[in-house]
């Protein structure tokens, strides 16, 4: 009997509860134990009590509810090898046989080195007798699933990651909220949404409401950027606007890498020489990671995390390390390193052009 863990990881996202129910209750049907290893890689790092085995009526309730009721936590000691030999102690002795997690670009890179990493991990536990061989004669071969839970939606590979559309669905009930009362004061709002180095949140929301005017990390602005942005709002004004909505995203940038900041846009909004909007700021902050998940995340979860356990039923020594995807609607799996590789591209790309436009602009002083 195949013995089958869950672990939600970094930051939390609406819809890893219903990973957790789906893995949990697939292993169940198709035969295995099905474990919970609580507090993400921290979990596995401490083992003891974080790591469970689940029943059934253990994970009964779970669709509905907000954040990841197994816990995640970052954990600065899966970086060092010392707590990633800790962790590959605590599987073997639990008698762990594949390991299914759901997080972030980071989880999944850190699973990733855990998994390249398993043969010499398990050499160095007998060589410094804490385990014998025969102990890790099952477990020759690490066998670990991902699964992308993050609201940023940051993810190469996948259409949605699981939370993603929870977020955004939030983020436009609270937009809802705030152009009621800006339209009552005539008022402009600049509204910071989450996405770390990712616009996708801001963008749809831009899309979904409506809003005047949007900052994202992919589309850096351009220099002209204040007389663009008030001449648009000037003309939605002169159209009979009552209110203005400026979504800026959390990783905005001019083209120069230059941070631009939600004050930044308030102040040019209120400047008595131009627009003279009474102009507030709201940061919508962690209620969008807040609250159940909508029935999408809560779909997406269920069919990724059944497909998980297969993922690892079928696997070989051979089997490259997958995640599971969701590609024009039809749930896939696809070679983890690839999809994460693309990420850290992308952010690169974004990196690399704000510090050779930086260096540019130096050179010119
Ligand atoms: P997310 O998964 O949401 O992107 P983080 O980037 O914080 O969140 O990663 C979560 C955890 O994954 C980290 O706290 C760490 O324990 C582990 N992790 C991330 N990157 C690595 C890595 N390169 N090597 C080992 N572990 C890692």
């Amino acid at each position: 009997k195949k013995n089958i863990a869950v672990m939600t990881s970094g930051g939390d996202s609406p819809g890893m509860n219903a990973v957790v129910r789906a893995v949990v209750r697939t292993a169940i049907y198709l035969g295995c134990n099905a474990y919970c290893v609580y507090e993400g890689y921290e979990g596995l790092v401490r083992g003891g009590k974080y790591i469970k085995q689940m029943g059934w009526e253990d994970v009964r309730g779970y669709l509905s509810e907000g954040g990841t009721l197994i816990g995640t936590a970052r954990c600065m000691a899966f970086f060092e090898r010392e707590g990633r030999l800790q962790a590959a102690k605590n599987m073997v002795l639990n008698g762990i046989d594949a390991l299914i997690i759901c997080g972030g670009d980071g989880s999944l890179t850190g699973a990733d080195r855990f998994r390249s990493e398993w043969p010499s991990l398990l050499e160095e536990l007998v060589s410094k007798g804490d385990l014998d061989q025969k102990q890790i004669e099952p477990y020759k071969h690490l066998n670990i699933v991902g699964l992308v839970g993050s609201i940023d939606n940051d993810l190469s590979g996948t259409d949605a990651t699981i939370g993603a559309y929870s977020a955004l669905s939030r983020i436009c009930e609270m937009v809802d909220y705030i152009e009621a009362t800006a339209s009552s004061h005539s008022r402009a709002f600049v509204i910071e949404v989450m996405g770390r180095h990712c616009g996708w949140l801001a963008l749809m929301a831009a899309v979904a409401t409506g809003a005047d005017f949007l900052f994202i990390p992919e589309k850096p602005r351009e220099d002209n950027w204040k007389e663009e942005m008030c001449q648009v709002i000037k003309q939605h004004r002169n159209m009979g606007k009552r209110k203005t909505i400026v979504i800026i995203a959390e990783g905005a940038l001019d083209k120069h890498g230059n941070k631009i900041s939600p004050s930044m846009v308030k102040d040019l909004l209120a400047d008595k020489e131009g627009l003279g909007l009474d102009t507030r700021i709201t940061t919508l902050g962690h209620v969008q990671r807040g609250g159940s998940a909508v029935a999408y995340d809560r779909m997406l979860g269920t069919l990724q995390g059944v497909e998980a356990v297969k993922a690892v039923l079928e696997a070989t020594p051979e089997t490259e390390t997958c995640f599971i995807a969701i590609t024009e609607n039809k749930i896939t799996r696809k070679p983890l390193m690839a999809a994460v590789k693309e990420t850290k591209e992308v952010a690169k790309l974004i990196e690399a052009q704000r510090f050779n436009e930086a260096m540019a602009l130096r050179d010119t002083e």
